[in-house]
């Protein structure tokens, strides 16, 4: 390469990030892909920088996640000014593009691993009233938010109450507890359960359906 263009990787180096936002580079088949995430809001998305056989370099913006689901837009609106940073530094080097930057994509990404779920039903009518997600990996609030997007395909096709339940914390019985997030349908803060509390109010939503 005897060219003077500034790399992506230094573009890429020389980004001013919001707070809390971070990122790390995944390589891609000619190219790579910086990931951008958000200590509370999760995988907010990435920028995919590729070459072309011409030597022009493309630049793609993959915001994480499904546009219905709720947080989108403050991953888009995080995202899509960084894009615009690194675009605009490529091009202040090599000039404008003939091309314009493609549009965003929105990607579906799939849950990494599997999440259990448990399907909690009316015990008379059979209706799903309620999902509880065990999100093992839930210690933050970017990770339950990472787990509330990866799983919003399944809980979006149902008007099941549903939970994202971190892992078990306390030492014994008597101080165990979780923090858990209601994503569906409507969100909610993250609270924190202890297992009694938490069984009272599933079974507050069965008692009552359908009668
Ligand atoms: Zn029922």
């Amino acid at each position: 390469m005897t060219t003077q263009r500034k790399s992506p990787a230094e573009v890429a180096a020389g980004l001013k990030l919001p707070p809390n936002v971070s990122f790390r580079r995944d390589p891609l088949p000619g190219g790579i892909a910086y990931v951008f995430r958000h200590a509370e809001l999760g995988e907010l998305g990435r920028l995919c920088v590729t070459g072309t056989a011409s030597g022009e370099t493309c630049v793609v913006t993959e915001i994480a996640g499904d546009e219905r689901e709720a947080m989108f837009v403050q991953r888009r609106a995080i995202l899509e000014p960084l894009s615009h940073e690194i675009v605009t530094a490529l091009e202040s080097i090599r000039g404008p593009s003939s091309t314009p930057p493609p549009p965003l994509a929105a990607k579906h990404s799939m849950p990494g691993g599997t999440i259990p779920v448990e399907e909690v039903r009316c015990d008379r009518c059979g209706a799903l009233v309620a999902l509880l997600v065990f999100a093992e990996d839930a210690i933050d609030p970017g990770r339950f938010e990472d787990v509330a997007r990866q799983m919003y395909p399944h809980y979006a096709v149902t008007t099941a109450q549903t939970y994202i339940i971190g892992p078990e914390q306390g030492s014994m019985p008597a101080n165990f507890r979780a923090a858990i997030m209601k994503v569906w349908p409507q969100r909610e803060p993250i609270t924190t359960f202890t297992p009694d509390q938490f069984r009272l109010h599933v079974t507050s939503l069965l008692t009552g359906h359908c009668r």
